[in-house]
């Protein structure tokens, strides 16, 4: 089963978004390789815009990805 996070957006409507973490890994940083070993790199903060509205934007931390 995927696994979800659900973040609120911080514009006025303060819609629901609902990410994958499929989703998210689009988000990361290009897969770096270390000593063969592909390592994907999860930036601090992810600033995503509102799949709902124009105006919000959603902010995801890397801890929240971490607890997912
Ligand atoms: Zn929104």
């Amino acid at each position: 089963m995927a696994k979800i996070i659900k973040v609120r957006c911080n514009g006025a409507g303060k819609c629901v978004n609902e990410f994958t973490d499929k989703e998210l890994e689009k988000y990361s940083r290009p897969t770096i390789v270390v000593r063969g070993q592909p390592k994907n790199t999860v930036p601090e903060r992810l600033v995503i815009p509102c799949k709902h509205c124009t105006e919000g934007k959603v902010i995801i931390t890397r801890k929240m990805i971490e607890e997912m």
